[in-house]
């Protein structure tokens, strides 16, 4: 299903791109630079805010071109932590979220990469209605934009972790990631991006060669073949030998370094043999370990391992030099886990 970019979807054609459209439409080259800046620098809601272009060239654009943008639907704000929570609507009218978590080294952002998700985690709300479709570059980048409007506050770093499988979404997503690190646009710089995957091997494989310097994040969950097959179908494609191969060959031929994330779900993948088979697995590899305490969906009956359970694992990695960190949980008091937010909407819909 992988779509290619839209002919008149303006907000994901690449700087040179849009050069070559407004060529041909007979304008000067410079007038490309002042499209650019305003699509993706000043983030236009519109083209009639584009006031420095001649009256006319504004109608043209209009009558091409789509200026693809997300509508705020609802944007629950963190008791807690300050985090915030966005529902969007796309222009089709499905809705997607991403969050807003508020760091001591800067604003970060998750977006969703897809309208729904095919991969079946057995744990994850995202995926429980399947694949809805692909999310074009320009719906990506107005996640940030639109939340960077609504909170006047700079974005530092944007993690693409919400719902979907980004690597399902490889074409999009390269495009997507060159033009927010476009020097023209918000500038963000390529070590301020984690990309999460569930493991894709010949996608993760490829991403390698783009020579990029984002930061890879395997969604690992088991040490085992056999547990990890129990949470993922992703895992019966492509057994452990070979995604570890393919983050190996990640960190070699980028010099970046893996996240392993390790979402701990209850007396199945939390107990300390689990953890000793973990370490083995890594403590050759480099690579930052994330454990993530469940967060119980109510379509599943599996439960969160206890705060000790959860100490005593990191501490077994610890003891093989390990690095290590359990996720701080942002905005629990807002349905912060992946895809439960939409969901709730879409059921209040019906
Ligand atoms: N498809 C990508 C990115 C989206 S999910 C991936 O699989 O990596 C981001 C992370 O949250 C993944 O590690 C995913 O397995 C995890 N996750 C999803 N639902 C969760 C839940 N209910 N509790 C804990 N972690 C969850």
């Amino acid at each position: 299903m992988e779509t290619t970019t839209d002919r008149n979807d303006i907000k994901s054609f690449t700087f040179e791109e849009l050069m070559e459209q407004v060529c041909a439409l007979g304008q000067p080259a410079y007038r490309a630079g002042q499209i650019f800046q305003w699509l993706h620098e000043k983030q236009a809601a519109s083209f009639a805010e584009m006031t420095n272009l001649p009256a006319d060239l504004r109608r043209i654009l209009e009558e091409r071109f789509e200026l693809v943008t997300v509508k705020q639907e609802q944007v629950l704000i963190s008791a807690i932590d300050g985090t915030r929570k966005y529902l969007f609507a796309l222009p089709d009218g499905n809705v997607i979220e991403s969050v807003m978590m508020r760091y001591q080294h800067g604003n970060s952002v998750c977006i969703s990469s897809q309208v729904g998700c095919r991969m079946g985690c057995r744990f994850c709300a995202s995926t429980l209605d399947g694949l809805e479709r692909n999310l074009r570059p320009s719906e990506m980048l107005e996640q940030i934009y639109r939340i960077g409007r609504d909170t006047g506050e700079r974005i530092s770093n944007v993690v693409v972790m919400g719902s979907g499988e980004p690597l399902d979404n490889y074409e999009h997503l390269l495009r997507f990631i060159r033009l927010l690190t476009d020097g023209r646009g918000l500038h963000i710089s390529q070590r301020n991006i984690t990309v999460s995957t569930c493991g894709l091997v010949p996608q993760m494989r490829r991403l390698a060669e783009e020579k990029l310097q984002i930061t890879l994040a395997l969604s690992l969950h088991a040490a085992d073949d056999e547990t990890r097959r129990q949470l993922m179908p992703v895992a019966r494609r492509y057994s452990l030998r070979e995604v570890l191969g393919a983050c190996d060959d990640y960190f070699q031929k980028t010099g970046r370094r893996m996240t392993f994330e390790y979402s701990l779900v209850g007396g199945v993948n939390d107990t300390p043999s689990h953890a000793e088979a973990l370490a083995r697995l890594l403590k050759d590899r480099h690579g930052h370990v994330n454990l993530i305490p469940v967060n119980p969906i109510k379509e599943r009956d599996y439960v969160r391992s206890e705060r000790k359970t959860v100490e005593a694992f990191k501490n077994h990695l610890e003891k093989y030099g390990i690095n290590v960190t359990i996720r701080r949980e942002m905005g629990r008091d807002i349905q912060g886990a992946c895809g439960q937010l939409r969901r709730s909407c879409l059921s209040s819909r019906t």
